[in-house]
């Protein structure tokens, strides 16, 4: 491709609304330009790095063993319905009605859709196994859309669903398609790394988020340092606390004053205790019910962990003000005695004794507190998030929290699509049996601007080799000058013959403009042609990613090119 054909917008300034790297860069580079809320165009280069992640995860999935089809983005009202989740999925779903009074929405995800497809079509175990994936736009009306392509409302998702006959082949075909995610990301050229994930309310299953490791990253990971272990924040459990030694006695319950103290560091600072004797009380509203979680001073609550326990679809911290029109309490001293809403408390609190809570009074905190002997709770779980402090609940070791970006999450669903959809298969006896599914998704545009918040510097993007839009850009610094421009088409021509993907700058701009530019835009080779070639016969060949450089004759750069760019390429492979 002659850059001078090509649409690469790039742009001097970053745009004001860009936040994260990623999105800077995408606009930066020419990539691709918002059209509304959470809605790109992919630009020429944009989509060819989307294709070209497109690309591995189409042939990882076809050699694993599933096969490709499309299915439309409208779906109707009525299958939803039968699922139950035209009411569950909340704001998300884009719902819309056509000229005949239909109720549909817009493909956020395609359970419903593949499994009426299923049922239809597939009646015997001889059929099964059944792996089916497509690579499609989908739309999720995202509350807050944002930091470009790594939250849109409308993205590019491979979406694939396996049936199985049995639990057992369910866990096979789990297997391999955790292995062949494990093959995509690596190909890809990302670091990355598979943690175990919550599986919300559906008992029984279990899943795996494929996280890029980066900075930037929305999730935090546990690792373990010592073993295996890896989860997403959401889901690593906490070790069980230890119990108080039998000798603690308990206090009498009393009553301080703490004038204007409200929050946990000013309350402790005052009473002259530690963040760990005291306990939070924390308000939310569970499916639009109010419920109290205590937590230690210096714990967070987990909301995902309280969902679950209260198998709510949806959970969500209250302000300050809803604290007091709810509780009639100003927040700050806000306690679980008297407290007329339901009150469950995490694990470490049920271990601890005589600690400190709000007096649901302005100005007042109670010391001396203990469980169960001055209030009740309906519930003692594991509601807390994990800290660096914890150890390992597999092994007891340290453990390391670290950013990560999700790009892919593989999930065993067990038989609750099959069932609410009535989708029966006949077994080696002839019984009916509900299907066992699977589901497993990548973020194929969120995987782009994924490896760009890991592979970046001051100057733009530094593309993994198999992302990278082209392989190689040559830059032809004096197009007028008749020499160095035949020997700029000529070294285009013979790495095209090569089979590379070449970008030819050939516009009629200054060298500081083309230099910048492809430092912008992440080519991981950059061949220039210059002065130095008129003079010594020379061209430089320079590498994107740690900025080496070297002259060498037209020839010889080809050669070195050629050869690291199929190196390149071959180390991903395993
Ligand atoms: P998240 O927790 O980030 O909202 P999710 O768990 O809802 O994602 P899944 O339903 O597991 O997402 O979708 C499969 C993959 O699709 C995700 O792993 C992610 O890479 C990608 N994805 C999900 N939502 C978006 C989005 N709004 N924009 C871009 N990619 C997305
Ligand atoms: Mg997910």
């Amino acid at each position: 491709m002659r850059y001078s054909e090509l649409l690469l917008p790039t742009l001097k300034e970053t745009p004001a609304e860009a936040e994260v790297m990623s999105h800077k860069l995408l606009l930066r580079a020419g990539f691709i330009r918002k059209l509304s809320s959470g809605i790109y165009t992919y630009l020429p280069l944009g989509l060819a790095s989307i294709r070209k992640v497109e690309q591995i995860v189409r042939e990882e999935m076809n050699r694993a063993g599933a096969q490709e089809l499309l299915m439309p983005m409208v779906q109707p009202a009525d299958l939803w319905k039968e699922s139950g989740r035209w009411e569950k999925y909340g704001p998300e779903l884009l719902r819309f009605t056509d000229r005949h009074d239909r109720e549909s929405c817009l493909g956020p995800t395609h359970e419903e859709v593949i499994t009426d497809l299923v049922r239809r079509d597939i009646h015997s175990y001889r059929d099964l196994p059944l792996n089916l994936y497509q690579i499609q736009t989908k739309f999720r009306d995202e509350i807050r859309p944002r930091f470009g392509l790594m939250r849109g409302r409308e993205f590019i998702m491979k979406d694939g669903y396996s049936f199985d006959a049995t639990e057992s082949g369910a866990e096979i075909t789990y297997g391999k398609m955790f292995d062949a995610y494990h093959r995509v990301f690596k190909r890809c050229g990302l670091s990355f790394r598979a943690v175990e994930a919550d599986t919300g309310t559906i008992g029984g299953s279990f899943s795996h988020e494929f996280m890029v490791l980066a900075d930037t990253g929305e999730d935090t990971l546990v690792i373990c340092r010592n073993c295996s272990y890896a989860a997403n924040m959401e889901k690593a459990a906490v070790a069980p606390p230890e119990k108080p030694g039998e000798d603690v006695g308990l206090l009498p319950l009393q009553k301080v004053e703490t004038p204007g103290k409200r929050k946990v560091d000013v309350v402790c600072e005052f009473l002259g205790i530690s963040p760990r004797e005291l306990v939070k009380t924390m308000v939310y509203l569970a499916d639009g019910d109010p419920v109290a979680v205590l937590v230690r001073g210096d714990h967070e609550v987990q909301p995902v962990k309280l969902k679950n326990m209260l198998g709510a679809v949806d959970v969500e911290m209250v302000d300050e003000k809803q604290i007091f029109d709810i509780t009639g309490v100003p927040s700050g001293y806000l306690g679980p005695l008297g407290l007329d809403i339901p009150c469950a408390a995490d694990r470490e609190v049920a271990a601890m004794v005589n600690f400190t809570v709000g007096a649901n009074e302005k100005n007042y905190h109670l010391q001396n507190v203990n469980l169960p002997r001055d209030f009740k709770v309906f519930q003692v779980a594991d509601l807390r998030q994990l800290t660096e402090e914890d150890k390992c609940p597999s092994c007891g070791g340290e453990l390391e929290l670290t950013k990560g970006i999700e790009v892919g999450h593989i999930f065993k669903l067990g038989d609750s699509y099959s069932k609410a959809l009535k989708a029966t298969f006949q077994d080696s006896s002839s019984e009916e049996q509900n299907f066992v599914m699977g589901c497993y998704g990548i973020g194929v545009s969120r995987t782009v601007a994924a490896a760009i918040e890991q592979n970046h510097d001051q100057h733009g993007i530094i593309f993994p080799l198999p992302l990278a839009p082209f392989q190689v850009i040559i830059l032809n610094l004096d197009p007028k000058n008749q020499e160095i421009t035949a020997a700029a088409e000529s070294l285009y021509s013979q790495l095209q013959q090569e089979g590379l993907e070449v970008l030819l700058d050939d516009r009629d701009e200054r060298p500081g403009i083309k230099f910048k530019d492809a430092d912008l835009v992440g080519i991981p080779y950059r061949i220039t042609i210059g002065k130095r070639f008129v003079q010594e016969g020379e061209v430089e060949i320079r590498t994107r990613a740690d900025g080496i450089t070297q002259s060498l004759s037209p020839d010889k750069a080809l050669t070195e090119v050629v050869s690291a760019i199929h190196d390149g390429m071959a180390a991903t492979w395993e």
